[in-house]
C-alpha cells in the first residue's frame, strides 16, 4: 500500500501483502516491532536486524512493559487516527475554537525542523511524550520530508498530519516564541494562572480556554516555556485536546527529570540509557528506496570484513573549506585509541581485517584517510558513500543520502563521531554503539578557521552511553523553585561529554 493511503488499509491487502507469520524474534527486534505489516511494504522494518547481528551478544532487549505500552499505543493511534470518527470530531472541535475535548482522543502534533538528525531526535521525543501521556502522535511534514524517507510506524493508520482543508491550523513551522497560544505566553498573559499551591489552572475556570496549546521547546526558549517540565503544568496540559510541540532537540533526558514520568519511564526502560536505541528502532524505518541504497552499499563495500570502523566528520562551518586540524584530530583519535592498525614504514605489515566508512559533506578528509589507511593496509579499504559539499534544505534526495549514511554508520562495530552533531547521535543510538566523540567547536567566522587552530587534548573521549545529548535543557527545579545543576539531580542524567550545558542519560555501570 502507498504510505499515504490509510483509508481502507486492511481491505487493500493482497495475498502477497498479508502480514508475515514467519518472522523470527530477531527480525521483530525481540517483540519491539509488531508483525502486522507486510514485508514488502517496508523491507527495512524486518531486515534491520540482519545488518546489526554482530552486536547481538550485547543486545539489549526491550522490556515486556515497553512492549505492552507500544501495542496499546498502536491501538490508540488506530482508533483515534486520521480517517476515524474521533479524529473528525477533534478536528471539528479545533475548528470551532472551543477548548473542551469533543472525544476521549487527545492529540500531539510534532513540528520538527533543522537537519535530519535534529528532526529524528525531535520526533522520537514527541513520540515518547505521546506514549507517556496517551496522545495520538501526528507528525507535521514539510515538503514530504517524512513520507519520502520513512515508512509508517503504526499499523492500520497514518502518523502523517493530514494537510490542507482537513486540518484547520496552517503554517505550523511559523509558530515560535511570540505565539500567543504557547504555554509560556499564556502563563505570562494570565490565561493560565498558578496558585499559591503551585497548581496551574485556566484562569476563567476553563470557559475560555483555547482549542490547543503550543509547546515552544526549542533552544533559546524562555523561563515560562520551560515550565513544560513541571508536574503542575503537565497536569494542566493533560486536559488539552490538542498540543502542538515544536522542537529540534532530544527532549528525553528532560522527560526523565519530570517526577510524575519517572516511574513509568523506569518500567519502560529498565536500562535507561537504551531509551533512544529502542525508540529509534521502533519508530524509524527507511522507505524501500533508501533501504535498497543502504543494503547494496553495505554488501558491496562493508560486508564480510572482521570489523567496521565508522568515522563521522561534521564540520560546523559556513564555507566547506578543508581544515587540517580536523583531519589531525581524527587521525590522532584513531591512533591514540588504537582503533586502526599502526602505520609503520615497513611495507610488510599484515593487513588488518577492517574496513573504514567515512561520512562527511567533504571528500577531502576521506581522501586523506584513504592515503593513510588505503593501499592494502586494511582488508576492506576506505569508503565514503557521498560528499554533498554542503547542507541543503528541503532537498529530498539529499536527505535520503543522509538517512542512508546514518544507517550505514549504525552497522559499524566502532564509531568515531563529531561532538554536537545530531547526525552522529542518531547513528550511535540506532546501532547501540558507544562512540568515541571528538570535541568540536562551531566555526562561525572566517577568522575562526585560522590554520593555527589546535587539536584538542584529548582528541576524543569515549561516550558514557549510546544516548543522544539534549542540548537545551531547563535548569529549573520546579519543587525547589530555583535553578539547579541538572547534571546532578539524579544519578542517571549527567552533563554531556561534548556539550557542557547539555544533559544525557548515562549508563550507570560505566
Ligand atoms: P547536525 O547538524 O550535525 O546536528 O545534523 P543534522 O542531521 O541535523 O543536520 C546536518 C545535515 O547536513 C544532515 O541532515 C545532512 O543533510 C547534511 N550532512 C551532514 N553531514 C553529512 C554526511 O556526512 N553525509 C551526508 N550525506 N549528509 C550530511
Amino acid at each position: 500500500w502507498t504510505r499515504n493511503s490509510f483509508h481502507g488499509i486492511q481491505s487493500n491487502f493482497s495475498y502477497q501483502d498479508a502480514p508475515p507469520s514467519d518472522l523470527t524474534a530477531d527480525q521483530l527486534l525481540d517483540g519491539l516491532l509488531t508483525a502486522e505489516f507486510s514485508k514488502r511494504s517496508c523491507r527495512s522494518r524486518y531486515e534491520f536486524a540482519s545488518y546489526h547481528e554482530k552486536k547481538k551478544n550485547t543486545s539489549h532487549k526491550p522490556s515486556p512493559y515497553l512492549l505492552g505500552k507500544l501495542r496499546r499505543h498502536e491501538a490508540l493511534q488506530k482508533r483515534c487516527g486520521p480517517g476515524t470518527a474521533p479524529y473528525r470530531a477533534a478536528v471539528w472541535q479545533l475548528k470551532s475554537g472551543k477548548g473542551a475535548a469533543a472525544t476521549d482522543c487527545r492529540y500531539l502534533v510534532s513540528i520538527s525542523y533543522r537537519g535530519l538528525g535534529n528532526r529524528m531526535l525531535a520526533t522520537a521525543s514527541a513520540f515518547l511524550y505521546a506514549v507517556l501521556t496517551d496522545r495520538v502522535l501526528l507528525v507535521h511534514q514539510y515538503k514530504h520530508d517524512v513520507s519520502a524517507l520513512f515508512c509508517e510506524p503504526f499499523p492500520g493508520t497514518t502518523w502523517l498530519l493530514p494537510s490542507g482543508w482537513s486540518f484547520p491550523l496552517g503554517h505550523l513551522r511559523d509558530y515560535g516564541i511570540g505565539s500567543k497560544e504557547s504555554l509560556g505566553n499564556m502563563l505570562k498573559a494570565n490565561v493560565i494562572s498558578v496558585g499559591g499551591d503551585g497548581n496551574a489552572s485556566w484562569s476563567d475556570g476553563g470557559d475560555h480556554r483555547p482549542p490547543f496549546v503550543y509547546l515552544h521547546l526549542e533552544g533559546g526558549y524562555d523561563f515560562h516555556d520551560k515550565l513544560f517540565y513541571c508536574d503542575e503544568h503537565q497536569r494542566l496540559l493533560h486536559g488539552a485536546p490538542w498540543l502542538l510541540m515544536k522542537t529540534d532537540s532530544y527532549l528525553v533526558p528532560g522527560l526523565f527529570l519530570v517526577p510524575s514520568f519517572q516511574d513509568e519511564l523506569g518500567k519502560m526502560f529498565p536500562e535507561k540509557d537504551m531509551a533512544f536505541y529502542h525508540l529509534g528502532r521502533y519508530l524509524f524505518h527507511p522507505v524501500n528506496d533508501v533501504w535498497r541504497a543502504v543494503t547494496s552499499y553495505y554488501r558491496t563495500n562493508l560486508a564480510g570484513v572482521g570489523q567496521r570502523v565508522g568515522i563521522q566528520i561534521r564540520v560546523f562551518q559556513k564555507k566547506p573549506t578543508p581544515l587540517q586540524y580536523i583531519l589531525d584530530q581524527v587521525l590522532s583519535c584513531v591512533r591514540r585509541e588504537k582503533l586502526l592498525p599502526e602505520i609503520t614504514s615497513s611495507s610488510m605489515i599484515n593487513a588488518s581485517d577492517q574496513v573504514i566508512l567515512v561520512t562527511s559533506l567533504s571528500a577531502w578528509y576521506y581522501e586523506r584517510i584513504r592515503e593513510e589507511y588505503g593501499g592494502g593496509r586494511i582488508t576492506g579499504g576506505v569508503h565514503q558513500p557521498s560528499h554533498e559539499g554542503r547542507q541543503k534544505w528541503g532537498d529530498t534526495s539529499h536527505d535520503r543520502r543522509a538517512l542512508s549514511e546514518m544507517y550505514l554508520l549504525s552497522t559499524c562495530d566502532m564509531l568515531v563521531t563529531t561532538g554536537f552533531s545530531t547526525f552522529g547521535y542518531v547513528a550511535q543510538g540506532l546501532g547501540g554503539i558507544r562512540p568515541w566523540i571528538m570535541p568540536s567547536t562551531p566555526i562561525w567566522s572566517e577568522s575562526d578557521m585560522a590554520e593555527t587552530k589546535e587539536v584538542p587534548e584529548p582528541p576524543c573521549v569515549r561516550a558514557m552511553s549510546v544516548e543522544p545529548c539534549f542540548h537545551s535543557p531547563s535548569y529549573y527545579d520546579c519543587t525547589a523553585r530555583r535553578d539547579v545543576d541538572v547534571g546532578k539531580v539524579v544519578p542517571y542524567v549527567r552533563h554531556c561529554e561534548d556539550v557542557s550545558w547539555g544533559i544525557k542519560i548515562a549508563n550507570q555501570s560505566s
